[in-house]
């Protein structure tokens, strides 16, 4: 009887697993602005989603909004970051053409995964709400789009060494 239980206490837990939705809070409008504004796109423009770390830990959005907008930008460059606990912040909309890849900025939409990836790896709740993230970005702007690291496309430590890409293109 209580292998059933356990059984039935498995496939509970797993359809609460895949069935959870992905939480979006957008503070776009919240976080620090700089000087002028950054060009906007038809979403028909953007052929990858790029991942990035922030390298360093603790690092948040309105830490990265600032540290972009010292670099005189006009706000931060990511359209996304997802915190160590999985909450995903949208920092951009997607048809904003912000600067987080070189040469590449016009085609592609950033996320960046908060903590210095290159010590640990992320986190499980962060790589669970980055898939559902991108497989919610592919059905709205295209399955075509391309996931790639930054590093991929720059020569830089980016996303850092502990990111798996290969695993997250199979899980998307
Ligand atoms: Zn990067």
């Amino acid at each position: 009887m209580k292998k059933i239980w356990w059984i039935i206490g498995g496939i509970t837990l797993l359809a609460a697993g895949t069935m959870t939705t992905l939480t979006i809070t957008n503070i776009t409008d919240k976080l620090p602005k700089g000087k002028g504004a950054y060009l906007k796109r038809p979403l028909s423009k953007i052929k990858y989603i790029v991942v990035h770390h922030s390298a360093i830990d603790g690092y948040g959005a309105t830490d990265y909004a600032k540290w972009h907008i010292a670099r005189g930008w006009p706000g931060i460059g990511y359209h996304y970051v997802i915190d160590p606990d999985g909450k995903v912040n949208q920092t951009n909309s997607l048809d904003t053409v912000s600067n987080h890849v070189k040469n590449t900025n016009t085609a592609s939409i950033g996320i960046s995964l908060s903590g210095n990836l290159s010590k640990h790896p992320p986190t499980a709740a962060q790589m669970d709400s980055l898939v559902k993230l991108i497989k919610k970005i592919k059905k709205e702007v295209g399955n075509q789009l391309l996931v790639k690291g930054h590093g991929e496309l720059q020569p830089t430590e980016c996303p850092g060494k502990m990111t798996d890409m290969n695993k997250i293109r199979s899980l998307t």
